[in-house]
């Protein structure tokens, strides 16, 4: 594993971090659970290979996220960095909400602190109207005196200009977590902006999302090295930033963390040549990016019961795999056997409230659906 100085933290942190929002689940009588038969080896693997930071939040895996991880890392605590977040949603009303918060996620994680305590997905109108109003930091910083966080950091969902204004008022913010990867490079100049102000900086959904599964020649084209996993592509294009400290990955099972480590313990990462060339290839992925969806699920439940990531998914196959024929036929048994679709649909708003892409995605649904079924 590789390590990297996380900012000006003081801190060394694994190149590969485990994103703890896509443990392994089941359902019980309408009820989800972690399977901890299956995530707390994971977990505890993870730190084994070298995995030394872990990020949750209070609501990941159905709101079981954070007692599991604390619970997987207990022995180990002081080795490993626990990172968790606090809402600034209805939750957070009040000044002393923070304390709260902070007191139920040391509480779930079973821990007397929180390395990285982060201001969860926030854009300029809540660091304005609530972190700023509320004078949340101040908070933030008393929990830092008494022991309880070590750490000050933000993760960020809004208009990447947007983030140079939070670093730039929020002057004791130490590290941030924004989504980057090769087909969505908006927050790569604030990521450089960030680096050069001293903070971390942590980069979730670095292989799209899962939508990068399939090998790629391309690789291939701007090396001339054998053709490797778009994945891998995509990790080593995420990890070859010299901005960039971490790549989260939401790993699911064994086999996911060891291709992640593999790569995050490479000595030969992208060249700095190679890197570059594979950013001016961009304008060509560029057409990926028409719907970017990373597969979070925040738009579900839907109401109607549309399955909004999925129905995406199979766009990606097309639009940027070229998987035509795949993505025609996984739609026609998505509808044969009763999947809901845009005609379904009964107006709330809800998903496209949730979505931290900000898609339109009743329009995209109508232009994705008519897509696939002409194929
Ligand atoms: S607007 Fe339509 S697609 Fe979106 S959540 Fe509501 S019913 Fe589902
Ligand atoms: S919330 Fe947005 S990005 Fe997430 S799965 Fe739904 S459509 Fe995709």
């Amino acid at each position: 594993m590789l390590y990297r100085d996380f900012g000006k933290t003081g801190e060394k942190i694994s190149a590969l971090g485990f994103g703890c929002m896509r443990l392994p689940e089941f359902e019980k009588d309408g009820k989800w659970y972690i399977d901890e038969e299956k995530a707390i080896p994971l977990l505890q693997s993870a730190y084994e290979k070298g995995v030394n930071y872990f990020d949750s939040a209070v609501y990941y895996c159905h709101s079981n996220s954070e007692a599991l991880v604390g619970k997987a890392l207990k022995s180990v605590r002081d080795k490993v960095m626990l990172s968790t977040k606090i809402p600034l949603g209805g939750e957070v009303q009040e000044t002393k909400d923070y304390r709260k918060m902070l007191e139920q996620s040391l509480t779930r994680m079973d821990t007397d602190y929180i390395d990285f305590y982060h201001f969860w997905g926030i854009s300029k109108d809540a660091y304005d109207n609530k972190i700023d109003r509320l004078g949340l930091m101040k908070e933030a910083l008393k929990a830092k005196e008494e022991g309880l966080i070590r750490h000050i950091s933000f993760s960020f969902h809004d208009d990447p200009k947007n983030i140079k204004y939070i670093i730039d008022k929020a002057e004791f913010m130490e590290s941030m977590l924004v989504q980057y990867n090769l087909l969505d490079r908006s927050n790569e100049e604030m990521i450089e902006y960030a680096q050069s102000k001293g903070l971390g900086t942590v980069a979730m959904g670095p292989v799209g999302g899962g939508r990068l599964a399939a090998p790629t020649e391309l690789y291939t084209k701007l090396t001339g090295k054998p053709a490797i996993a778009t994945y891998e592509l995509a990790f080593k294009f995420v990890l070859g930033n010299p901005n960039l400290n971490c790549a989260l990955s939401g790993m699911q099972n064994m086999d996911m963390l060891e291709q992640n480590v593999k790569v995050a313990s490479d000595e030969n990462p992208l060249t700095e040549a190679e890197w570059k060339q594979l950013g001016e290839s961009m304008e060509q992925i560029k057409k990926f990016s028409d719907l970017y969806c990373t597969g979070c699920s925040y738009c579900q439940p839907c109401p109607a019961e549309i399955n909004i990531p999925k129905i995406f998914n199979m766009f990606t196959y097309h639009n940027v795999y070229g998987l035509s024929g795949h993505a025609k036929w996984e739609f026609g048994d998505y509808v044969e056997k009763g999947g809901k679709t845009i005609k379904d649909c009964q107006g709330c708003g809800f998903c496209e409230e949730k979505c931290p892409q900000k898609l339109k995605i009743r329009k995209e649904l109508v232009r994705v659906e008519k897509i696939l079924k002409n194929l």
